[in-house]
């Protein structure tokens, strides 16, 4: 357990670097949590988890800019004015974005891995402009 995660934190130190950014504890922190979480996380959520590590507010917020900026994470705004944070996901080398379900009752964000836009729709969609997140609202599960 303890060899994987340094191996963890060795490739994020990598993929850090390959942005051109610094491989700080705060954003390797960052990084770490980011993949292990399940749904794209707001400011306030990585600023409460990274808060026992001394790492401020305003570190968080620009290190997740900084990293969004550099490619590493994206950025998404889902209707409520909130930005949420998650890490890029490679898929046969192409970095690719996965619809979001958004809970109209109590925000809930999940991330539809599975379901994609097929090429075809894809080049449909250019039509309109360039596709940059995918939304889906509806009653979750739990509040149905
Ligand atoms: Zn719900
Ligand atoms: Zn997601």
């Amino acid at each position: 357990m303890k060899h994987r995660n340094s191996d963890q934190s060795e490739s994020l130190k990598r993929a850090i670097r390959g942005a051109g950014l610094r491989a700080t504890p705060a954003r390797i922190a960052t990084l770490k949590l980011l993949h292990a979480a399940t749904s794209p996380l707001t400011h306030a959520e990585v600023s409460n988890e990274l808060r026992d590590l001394g790492v401020d507010k305003a570190t968080v917020f620009r290190n997740l800019n900084d990293m969004a900026s550099a490619g590493l994470l994206t950025r998404n705004e889902l209707g409520d004015r909130v930005w949420r944070f998650e890490l890029v996901t490679e898929d046969d080398g192409h970095s690719s974005t996965h619809p979001h379900f958004v809970c109209v009752d109590c925000g809930t964000v999940s991330c539809m891995n599975e379901i994609k836009l097929t090429a075809g729709s894809l080049r449909l969609s250019q039509e309109f402009g360039e596709v940059t997140e995918i939304l889906l609202r509806g009653h979750c599960n739990e509040c149905e």
